[in-house]
């Protein structure tokens, strides 16, 4: 099963992707953890990326769409994946789609979640991630703040750079300029569901499920 979760920051694709990963047994490809792994590691690509990240900018495309060609050419992800935060941009959507091509990936689907922009201002204010094992917890529905330790690991919560207010609406008006394009684009090819991404957790979870008939 190849499914592409897409949809502004914030939305829901992290949540939602790490309990489809478990129910569906494939990998949950994340590009935006894959660059802060690389980041906390000091790599080279790490070192590049810190300071776009931190600002809310995207990574150059020539970079994601290397990075993406890597892991779908890798066994790992032989029976399926689950794609977060890419394609964002229409050149990674060409990109991914020569690359199914090249790899006769025929049968997918993006589920576009819908949420509006005053709930993500409110879900990203409120999120917090624990710098050890990189989890992400959000004071409106989990019982932390940013003094408690993180409920897994007893790790330090801190907030995402990129989620302060200013950094989270430039992020959104990127979303909207470059991001929400690439919904045309898989449209068009008819492989294109909406979930309301409003929606509690739990029936969210059930209606993806429906959609990708799991
Ligand atoms: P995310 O965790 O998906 O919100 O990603 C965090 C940050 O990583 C983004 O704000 C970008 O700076 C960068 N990033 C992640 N995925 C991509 C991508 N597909 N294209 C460009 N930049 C990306």
């Amino acid at each position: 099963m190849r499914i592409i979760l897409f949809g502004p920051p914030g939305v829901g694709k992290g949540t939602q992707a790490k309990l489809l990963s478990e129910e569906l047994g494939i990998p949950h490809i994340s590009t935006g953890d894959m660059l802060r792994a690389a980041v906390t590691e000091g790599t080279e690509l790490g070192k590049k990326a810190k300071a776009t990240m931190d600002s809310g900018s995207l990574v150059p495309d020539d970079v994601m769409i290397g990075i993406v060609r890597e892991v779908l050419t890798s066994p790992r992800v032989a029976n399926g994946f689950l794609l977060d935060g890419f394609p964002r941009t229409v050149a990674q959507a060409q990109a991914l789609a020569s690359l199914f091509d090249e790899l006769q990936i025929k049968n997918y689907k993006v589920i576009d979640f819908c949420v509006n922009d005053a709930e993500i201002i409110r879900r990203l204010s409120a999120r917090v991630m624990c710098v050890n094992d990189g989890k992400i917890f959000n004071k409106l529905t989990d019982a932390v703040t940013l003094n408690s330790p993180c409920p897994e690991c007893g790790g330090k919560l801190i907030q995402r750079i990129d989620d302060a207010e200013e950094t989270v609406r430039k992020r959104l008006a990127i979303y909207h300029t470059t991001t929400e394009p690439v919904l045309d684009f898989y449209r068009k090819k008819g492989v294109a569901v909406q979930v309301d991404g409003m929606a509690p957790i739990e029936t969210v979870n059930q209606e993806i499920k429906q959609l990708v008939g799991a």
